[in-house]
């Protein structure tokens, strides 16, 4: 077998001393910053690959957290897209495509009977939350520990599992995310722990006359994957009917990807609100919220407010108008099921013939890699698997030509593009790394 060859960043480090002097940390994104010497610049993606501006070539699992679900330029989509620009931009009125997509979304999740579209994920939760206070009349709001809503002010809480001690026997502080948030919008948030029916039961006791809604993310697409049972799901539902309060299903990543109908129709759960946004057009700018009629024409003059210069720009929503014809009419959903599944095999395998305890959360197209002999049932159990295994590989894993995210918080993400080639590049990366990262913990254990 050829030896892997570790990467040249020479030109992705110039780019970065370069960048940092006009750019926060170099990058548009906090998160694209990976430290001074390892902040990669891209060239181009194609298929399940990613190329950076030295030639370094790799297997992507991150897919732009999560929105490739075709792969990088995919030639359909960016056909579409291109037909889009044709139109003009945007205009302050509204299109006939927008209706055929608002159509198709209805058409593939139960849960949604009217739609508005917005831009990005954070857009789309921030307008659930806003017509679902308006609906209620409620402003509190119910979060799970280890989900993510975007960033906007409300949704930017958090219990601090990273900085808990397991053996406290109290529970993990509720901190903002960031500097920056007032602190006054904490007194709106209630969180608990996902799969916990009792806390849940009891915060809806205690505080329902305040709560509009509760935001659940059942597959935490930026917590491992870690999942919601059915029965969670369904007891958040009942007491949602119960209280008054909206349940709004967060799908921004698992919508159009686990399945057709999303993470809701695995759990046989309609939501009052649902939002989508990443695999929706392959990764040009589009999000959209979906849901109950009644809920949803509260968006009118004098009711909830909704808009933005760029909903339903011309070119993403002929790219979300191809990219759900495609999710929807062929197997690709099917497809790049079945790639995590020899993708999750391959792991094993490896893993097994080294003796590492390990298990899996998630979906086969979206999946959490823990170091623990059952995936965790809330965020808390995260704190207690040993993920400084999983850190540290993620480390070599980059040299060695597989993106994945450095902290094993974020789950791997599966695509149509790719195929077998993909495949055998990232087993061989993963049973180099490991191997790697297994001389490094001994060796720091004998330092
Ligand atoms: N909700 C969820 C579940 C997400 O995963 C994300 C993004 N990772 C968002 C909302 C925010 O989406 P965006 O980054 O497009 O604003």
């Amino acid at each position: 077998m050829a030896p892997i060859p570790h990467r040249n960043l020479t030109k992705s480090n110039a780019q970065f001393q370069k960048a940092v002097k006009r750019m926060p940390l170099g990058v548009s994104s906090t998160f694209r910053y990976w430290g001074d010497e390892r902040t990669i610049y891209v060239h181009h993606g194609k298929g399940g690959r990613t190329w950076d501006i030295d030639g370094n070539c790799y297997v992507d699992y991150r897919l732009g957290y999560g929105p490739a679900i075709l792969g990088y330029a995919d030639d359909r989509v960016d056909e579409a897209a291109r037909r889009g620009m044709e139109v003009g931009g945007v205009f302050a009125l509204s299109t006939e495509r927008e209706l055929m997509v608002a159509d198709r979304i209805a058409k593939m999740v139960e849960g949604v009977d009217l739609v508005r579209f917005s831009n990005s994920g954070t857009e789309a939760v921030m307008a659930a939350l806003r017509v679902a206070r308006a609906f209620t009349g409620k402003d509190s709001y119910i979060l799970i520990e280890g989900s993510y809503h975007g960033l906007f002010d409300a949704a930017m809480w958090m219990s601090n599992v990273a900085d808990w001690d397991p053996a406290s026997g109290t529970d993990p502080a509720t901190v903002p995310y960031s500097m920056g948030i007032p602190k006054t919008l904490k007194e709106l948030v209630y969180l608990t722990p996902m799969n916990d029916l009792n806390r849940l039961e009891d915060i809806f006791k205690k505080h329902a006359d305040k709560i509009g809604a509760m935001l659940l993310e059942p597959m935490m697409g930026n917590c491992c994957a870690i999942s919601a049972t059915t029965e969670f799901v369904r007891a958040a539902r009942a007491l949602c009917d119960k209280y008054g309060v909206l349940l709004i299903i967060d799908e921004v990543k698992t919508g159009f990807r686990v399945a057709k109908g999303g993470v809701q129709s695995l759990h046989g759960v309609r939501p009052d609100l649902c939002t989508f946004a990443k695999a929706m057009a392959n990764g040009y700018p589009i999000a959209a919220l979906g849901g109950r009629e009644d809920v949803m024409r509260t968006f009118r003059y004098g009711g909830a407010a909704h808009g933005g210069t760029y909903t339903a720009h011309g070119v993403s929503i002929a790219a979300a108008e191809k990219c759900l014809e495609i999710l929807d009419e062929t197997p690709a959903l099917a497809t790049l099921a079945a790639y995590g599944e020899k993708l999750k095999a391959g792991l094993k395998d490896i893993l097994d013939r080294r003796g590492i305890v390990h298990s899996f959360s998630g979906h086969s197209s979206m999946f959490g890699l823990f170091f623990a002999p059952k995936p965790p049932s809330d965020y808390r159990a995260w704190k207690r698997s040993d993920y400084t295994f999983y850190d540290k590989m993620a480390y070599h894993l980059h040299d060695l030509g597989i993106i994945c995210e450095p902290d094993s918080r974020e789950p791997w993400f599966m695509c149509e593009a790719h195929d077998q080639s993909c495949l055998e590049d990232t087993l061989r990366a993963v049973e180099a790394a490991v191997d790697l990262t297994l001389e490094q913990v001994k060796g720091e254990a004998s330092a």
